[in-house]
């Protein structure tokens, strides 16, 4: 397809203006100096060729809303296009940030709210809603435990990880000053508990648990693990990028978790992806709520206003208050959806996964076969064995028949893995064909492994050189 640049003719435009009647002066006089270009070299086209080119690139696209999107541990679902109305509200989106409390009532009393839903759901004390994403969730729960141990006296420079664990929780331990030590799973993919007691010590900040995990288990034996960690004073973290497993079923907070992060847009409803916006709460027990970052919503009277007023917080994380239109999603999808709606989420989802685990279990290695949680994790290692058709092979055959692929080579532990998180948002007949297609390409591994590994044989860009690109990316275009 030809680029816009490749369309452009000179002189061409998209649209007139009318002369100005207002004085010209010299752009150096208007516009600062270091912003000046002598040519930025835009294209120059009609406002026909503009709506073509970018209709047809976005028909290239994939999205929830032109298929199935089982990429596990995302959570693809799909989310009411009402929320997305909640959220352009001219009320909610015309307000400055800047603006004075008394202005904004209606934002500080959703604010409010919303941290107060997010903290029965999820059995925490009290909500931050500044983070803006997962990762950044963490960061800011690895920042309070920091804080608490300070606070304390106390001098931890270790932070316990599991194997399974998503890249980020090492990451924000190693930005927060803490040696990261994995944590090893057992066979049944849970926490090796003799191997956890063992590292366990004073010099331990706590553990970063992902529950259910990365392979889509809840860990049985979670209790057993809280006590561990808190016998010896440590804290227990929770990423809870999969809590679309367990809304209305289970509470961190009740379990034992002392922080928890949350992705609103996995769980409530933004559509994500690409860097899109993201929210992602961090949510804490009653010891901790000192620590929060500044400043928060409290209510006055009847009236919301900010708090600056506590020596202990960690300080602020984020500019302004958060990615507020993320808030009004969640916020107007709890509201519908209510404690009855949010249960009925996550038992369709679980049912879901069980589902495609089930029938996909006869042509796939499975290996951890016990009943999953909103995920399921095969391997492709039967099919490497047997043909030396690959995981990747079979995820870009998958493009060929209209589906985005699942994650793949996620969890680190899973080899050849195949991890398919469907989503309670999908019919049967969407779960069928699904099984149906991944059972025929199975079936291609077999008979004709060839033309597996030559796929995606009908889209737009074929098979890439991923090694080059990651090695020598060019994301230019050079005229
Ligand atoms: C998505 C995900 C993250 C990262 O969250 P972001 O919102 O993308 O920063 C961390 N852990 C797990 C298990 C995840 O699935």
């Amino acid at each position: 397809m030809e680029l816009i640049f490749e369309k452009s003719r000179p002189g061409r435009r998209a649209g007139t203006i009318p002369g100005s009647d207002v004085p010209a002066a010299p752009r150096e006089e208007v516009i600062p100096r270091e912003f000046l270009r002598a040519d930025l070299d835009l294209p120059e086209v009609a406002e026909v060729d503009l709506i073509r080119h970018y209709t047809a690139l976005s028909r290239r696209n994939f999205g929830v809303d032109v298929g199935f999107y089982p990429l596990g541990s995302c959570t693809m679902k799909y989310n009411p296009k009402i929320n997305e109305d909640m959220a352009k509200l001219p009320a909610f989106t015309g307000l400055h940030p800047y603006a004075p409390a008394a202005f904004s009532q209606g934002n500080l009393q959703l604010m409010y709210e919303l941290r107060g839903y997010l903290s029965e759901i999820f059995g925490m004390a009290d909500f931050t809603l500044q983070p803006a994403a997962g990762a950044h969730g963490k960061l800011t729960g690895i920042m309070i435990f920091k804080k608490y141990f300070e606070k304390r006296g106390e001098k931890r420079t270790r932070l316990l990880i599991p194997d399974t664990a998503h890249g980020t929780n090492p990451a924000s331990g190693a930005l927060c000053g803490y040696r990261t030590v994995t944590v090893r799973s057992n066979s049944e993919g849970g926490v090796d508990i003799e191997h956890l007691a063992s590292l366990m010590t004073e010099d331990v900040a706590g553990l970063m648990l992902t529950n259910p995990n990365t392979l889509g288990l809840f860990e049985r034996r979670i209790e057993k693990v809280a006590e561990i960690i808190h016998g010896k004073g440590g804290l227990l973290y929770g990423d809870g990028a999969n809590a679309n497993a367990f809304l209305g079923k289970a509470r961190p907070g009740d379990i034992g978790f002392d922080v928890i992060q949350l992705n609103l847009h996995k769980t409530f409803s933004t559509p994500h992806g690409c860097g899109g916006p993201g929210s992602g709460p961090v949510g804490v027990g009653e010891k901790l709520t000192d620590y929060l970052p500044l400043p928060r919503v409290i209510k006055r009277d009847d009236r919301f206003e900010w708090s600056y007023d506590h020596p202990d917080a960690i300080g602020r994380v984020r500019t302004f208050f958060g990615n507020f239109n993320v808030m009004v999603k969640a916020y107007a999808y709890i509201r519908a959806l209510g404690p009855e709606g949010l249960k009925m989420a996550s038992e369709i989802a679980v049912l879901n996964a069980n589902y495609i685990k089930v029938r996909l279990t006869p042509y796939f290695d499975l290996p951890y076969d016990r009943p999953c949680m909103h995920e399921c994790v095969f391997s492709g290692n039967r099919q490497v064995r047997e043909q030396g058709v690959h995981t990747s092979d079979m995820a870009k055959r998958l493009l060929d028949y209209g589906y985005h692929p699942p994650t793949i080579y996620f969890p680190l532990i899973a080899p050849e893995a195949i991890m398919i998180e469907p989503s309670e948002t999908e019919s049967m007949e969407t779960l069928d064909a699904f099984c149906e297609t991944m059972i025929r390409i199975a079936g291609e591994a077999q008979d004709n492994p060839d033309l597996v590994k030559a796929a995606p044989l009908t889209t737009p860009v074929k098979r890439l050189d991923d090694v080059r690109a990651a090695r020598e990316p060019d994301v230019c275009w050079k005229g």
